[in-house]
């Protein structure tokens, strides 16, 4: 929003799904290269650092309030095929934050899921309705009465999920378990005969193209191997598992050290931020603008950078 932008300090933009003509579908969230040039000339391209000098000037207390990066989270093709060439043109560099999972033969199914609910629903809407059926579990009415104040909480903190979108998100919290999930999903795929194999090899980048990036002197940075929603509830192995290996893998395709990260869905605790700075991570960002856990300030510390999602700027610019 603008109202936001005049708070005035600096912050990430923070960028997911890209569509075109062509290859990559218009889904939930998602915009064109001509969007991303107006967002980019709305934020005015001199404040928008290039990675290494917004973590420069992060280092020597030097960002001033309109400085500005931008950031790609999740390894997505769609990006590096519409917003790398926006960026190139413009000659501006930006962070990107893939999971590594992406790259073996067992990728995360998020965005393979997020696929399937576009090309086979009519709208979001009709995806619930199929999901919720096919889940069948009783008082469901109920469960969401139960948890009224928690969606009313999730609203605030995204503005930008529906009340629809909210509902989906608590039952993966906190009725449905992952297994259960997949499986009900498997059997959406089947029902609708979807080639999901196929699918996924134009959903992620692959190493050819994490390589093209930081050749091409963008910032890759962690987002964690597998995507865990929650990362302030893993136990601590897992945590340092997750961004150890993660790191290990792309550090190895790019054949450079890696300093910056994301948190997944903007999860953290105390202790994953330990392990941050023992991997040596210069920068790591949130995925929204607000002040809650134990923060006392927004960007509360080198490892707790704001970011604005993309479609919380005012949208006729
Ligand atoms: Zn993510």
């Amino acid at each position: 929003m603008r109202s936001k932008r005049k708070k005035n300090f600096f912050y990430g933009i923070m960028f997911h799904h890209f569509h075109d003509q062509k290859k990559h579908y218009k889904g939930q969230g998602s915009i064109d290269r001509d969007r991303l040039y107006s967002l980019i000339k709305y934020f005015g391209k001199k404040n928008i650092l290039d990675p290494e000098e917004f973590i420069e000037r992060y280092k020597k207390d030097e960002l001033k309030k309109n400085h500005l990066c931008l950031t790609f989270d999740d390894g997505l093709k769609c990006q590096f095929d519409i917003a790398v060439p926006v960026l190139e043109d413009l000659k501006l560099k930006a962070f990107f934050f893939p999971n590594t999972i992406n790259l073996s033969s067992k990728p995360d199914y998020l965005e393979l899921y997020r696929a399937f609910r576009h090309l086979y629903y009519e709208n979001i809407e009709s995806f619930y309705d199929n999901f919720f059926e096919t889940l069948q579990i009783k008082n469901l009415d109920l469960f969401f009465k139960k948890k009224s104040k928690i969606i009313d909480h999730w609203k605030k903190k995204f503005p930008f999920y529906s009340y629809s979108d909210i509902r989906f998100r608590i039952s993966r919290e906190y009725l449905i378990d992952d297994d259960k999930y997949k499986k009900t999903m498997f059997k959406l795929f089947k029902n609708k005969k979807f080639d999901y194999k196929k699918k996924q090899n134009e959903i992620y980048m692959n190493t050819k193209d994490l390589k093209r990036l930081s050749n091409l002197n963008h910032n890759v940075g962690l987002h964690s191997h597998s995507h865990p929603t929650l990362m302030r509830l893993e136990p601590r192995n897992k945590q340092i598992n997750e961004y150890s290996k993660n790191k290990k893998i792309l550090e190895k395709i790019i054949s450079k050290k890696i300093n910056s990260m994301a948190h997944p869905c903007g999860s953290y605790n105390k202790f994953t931020l330990k392990i941050l700075e023992k991997l040596n991570i210069d920068i790591g960002f949130r995925s929204t603008l607000m002040v809650d856990m134990q923060m006392k300030k927004i960007n509360n510390s080198k490892l707790e950078i704001a970011r604005e999602d993309h479609s919380n700027i005012l949208s006729n610019i």
